[in-house]
């Protein structure tokens, strides 16, 4: 079995709950230590079973309740260097039997479950994308990138489930009230994935094996969730990949846990 629970996706705050039998991660913990623990306690889990938190990036919506989780619950703390440099002083003191190293570009393995790494072009320290893999399915978590690049899209080729940045409708960017600057960073190769690029990455990886789409991390202000879906599902549709199979697309919530997938 391997599950997959998104607590929380945005720039208000993003965790990624995954389990198998034997392993329970949490992936980023940009919220309170309060609200992180409610969030897994909505879906019947305890914080003290967790077998560790991996971050993908320093940044505060990734990041600003994972010292307070990993000295509460005890639970290893994985980042990648650069991740740690950057992240330090702002999650406090960390115990050193509790600190592990992520690689930028590797895997990590847990019980009954892999975790593969790899680069993502994004403006902070070293972040990753992430592959979750057991003996019979797998799943790609890819947030936070300005651009898919080909590495990215061999990465994501064949797993079952995609979980997928739609961070912005470009038009909604383009026109709304963010300064030049800001919509420039957004818009830029270390930036974030328009809806338009996540459909397009996603209708070139999705195969026979994909069961389900999750777009992630949609801007409050340049975006909407059934912008999102429709320009992925019309891209999907467009692409035709295999007629009359079940691909579910869904949308994950702001602020409570949603997308529940559960694989073999
Ligand atoms: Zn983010
Ligand atoms: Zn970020």
């Amino acid at each position: 079995m391997l599950e997959l629970w998104m607590l929380s996706s945005g720039s208000s705050g993003n965790a990624v709950y995954i389990a198998t039998e034997n392993t329970r991660l949490l992936i980023d913990a940009g919220l309170s230590g309060k609200r992180l623990a409610a969030a897994l306690g909505e879906i019947g889990v305890d914080p003290f079973s967790l077998s560790g938190l991996l971050l993908s990036h320093d940044h505060n919506d990734h990041t600003c309740g994972a010292g307070i989780m990993a000295r509460r619950y005890k639970m290893p703390l994985y980042a990648t260097d650069p991740t740690w440099r950057a992240a330090a002083c702002k999650m406090g003191p960390i115990p050193q039997t509790i600190c592990r190293l992520l690689p930028s570009c590797g895997s990590i393995a847990f019980a009954d479950l892999t975790v593969e790494t790899f680069p993502v072009p994004h403006d902070a320290a070293g972040p990753v994308g992430f592959i979750f893999r057991t003996a019979k399915a797998a799943i790609a978590l890819v947030t936070d990138l300005g651009v898919v690049t080909p590495a990215i899209l061999e990465r994501m080729r064949g797993v079952n489930c995609l979980v997928m940045e739609a961070n912005h409708d470009e038009k909604m960017l383009l026109d709304g009230p963010y300064p030049w600057s800001l919509k420039k960073r957004i818009l830029g190769n270390s930036g974030h994935l328009s809806n338009v690029l996540a459909a397009e990455a996603l209708a070139s990886v999705v195969c026979p094996a994909t069961t389900h789409v999750v777009l992630a991390h949609l801007s409050e202000h340049n975006n909407l969730p059934q912008i999102a879906f429709e320009t992925v599902c019309e891209k999907l549709a467009i692409a035709g990949p295999h007629p009359g199979r079940r691909l579910s697309v869904q949308v994950a919530e702001r602020h409570s846990p949603s997308c529940n997938v559960r694989l073999a």
